[in-house]
């Protein structure tokens, strides 16, 4: 039986773990806190995943809150105008829904059900040395240890990684008591709000410790107006700045909000990171290999909502690896070549991610504009949140971008 070692109890160290195991795998699964530390603690993400992704977690029997989650059935985007009305309002519909379980909820529950199946868990922060010393008595080591110091065994490649420093700056508050969304209050939808200049604002059902809730989440750009909740320590507090900003900018998200109260005294985060893609392969002092999973090799900004998804589409990606791979040796050609055919996916997600970044040039305007008239664009676009590799048959290449509405336009006219 070969033995594999993963570092680090997060989205894709536990998906890898459990697929693992139920493929007859040997694995120790090292993480830096216990799933009761991890339940009671603060909350780590919005995690909103969309089809494909949640489907790996189906396929390995997984998806455990699927009942419980509110089902995000539409992807909505607003822009807002100088004069804080709306200049683009739609929503489109997802082919099929997205859902957002508290990754506190999700992993501890992954990481007892991995225990109760026999799989041995480790809990210890992992450094370098100790690395050193496990790996000798594994057959695979797989670092899934997220944006934590370990990246630093990872090379950054300087090529695929254009920015140094963090694009955005995140607040995070979950929240009881939002209103019914007057757009559609008949279904449940992510919405996007942009505030041209200034950063965006996420609004998303979510399954947190306390049932169903509502994660406001924003995006601010550095040194601007919403980048003001570094030193907020006090939970209450991030709420009101998170409330002030919202009726400042985005007077229609504040209307249903007035009521809210936090979810728990965890429901706040704030930080940034720099998005940084790394060399997959590692090197012990020893001379010993790890394989980086997910966001210790491909670390976007969470503007557009793919890091879960990613995580879960490089564990499935790296389970058939290895899988294939049988009794031969995880050797380093081997996992450069598992991660390549992660990259395969993760490119357009990075490409597209770091364009949502950046001004939105005319073209794109025009596009997402159009997503008012034509449902048809509404609902390209929000799909492609599921399959980022769409945007480049009509996102990125102002020529692809014309042709396609035109041939919308076209077809609306018939
Ligand atoms: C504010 C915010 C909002 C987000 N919203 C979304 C969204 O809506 N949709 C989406 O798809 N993605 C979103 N993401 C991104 C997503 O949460 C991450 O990309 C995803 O969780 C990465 O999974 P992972 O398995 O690589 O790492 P993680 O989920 O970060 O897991 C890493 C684990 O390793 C542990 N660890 C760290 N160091 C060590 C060590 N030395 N030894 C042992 N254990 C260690 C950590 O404690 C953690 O449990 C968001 C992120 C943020 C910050």
């Amino acid at each position: 039986m070969r033995r594999i070692l993963i570092v680090g109890a997060g989205q894709s160290g536990l998906q890898l773990a459990l697929g693992l195991q139920a493929n007859g795998y040997e694995v120790t699964l090292m993480s830096n806190r216990t799933a009761d530390e991890i339940r009671t603690g603060r909350v780590m993400s919005t995690q909103c995943m969309f089809h494909t992704a949640l489907q790996h977690e189906r396929d390995i029997q997984a998806n455990f809150w699927e009942s419980q989650a509110p089902k995000i059935k539409g992807l909505g985007v607003s822009v807002a105008a100088p004069d804080s009305s709306r200049a683009v309002d739609w929503v489109g519909m997802l082919d099929g829904h997205a859902q957002s379980v508290d990754q506190r909820v999700k992993m501890a529950g992954w990481m007892e059900t991995f225990a109760e199946r026999g799989g041995q868990v480790v809990i210890h922060g992992a450094a370098v040395s100790d690395l050193d010393y496990f790996a000798r008595a594994y057959d695979l080591v797989m670092v899934s240890a997220g944006k934590g110091e370990l990246v630093s065994m990872f090379e950054r490649d300087a090529e695929r990684s254009p920015f140094s420093t963090p694009q955005r700056a995140l607040s995070v508050a979950y929240v009881h008591g939002m209103g019914p969304r007057p757009e559609h209050p008949e279904f449940d939808a992510v919405r996007c709000n942009l505030v041209p200049g200034v950063g965006e604002l996420f609004v998303m059902p979510t399954y947190t410790l306390s049932g169903r809730a509502d994660i406001l989440f924003w995006e601010g750009i550095p040194g601007g107006p919403l980048d003001a909740f570094q030193g907020v320590k006090d939970p209450s507090e991030h709420l009101a700045l998170t409330l002030e900003l919202l009726e400042k900018f985005l007077p229609w998200e504040y209307a249903r909000s007035t009521q809210v109260e936090l979810t728990d005294a965890g429901g706040t985060l704030a930080g940034r990171y720099a998005p940084t893609v790394r060399k997959p392969v590692g090197r012990l002092p020893s001379g010993g290999l790890v394989l980086g999973v997910a966001d210790v090799v491909v670390a976007n900004d969470p503007v557009t909502g793919q890091g879960s998804n990613s995580a879960s589409k490089c564990a499935a990606s790296y389970l058939s690896s290895i899988l294939e791979r049988g009794d031969r040796p995880f050797d380093e050609e081997w996992m450069q070549a598992t991660f390549d055919g992660y990259w395969e996916t993760a490119r357009h997600v990075v490409k597209w991610t770091n364009a949502m970044l950046g001004t939105a040039p005319e073209h794109v305007l025009k596009l997402i504009g159009s997503g008012m008239r034509y449902q048809q664009v509404a609902d390209r676009f929000a799909n492609g949140f599921d399959n980022p590799a769409d945007f480049e048959n009509f996102f990125f290449d102002p020529e692809k971008t014309e042709a396609y509405l035109a041939e919308v336009a076209q077809a609306d006219a018939a």
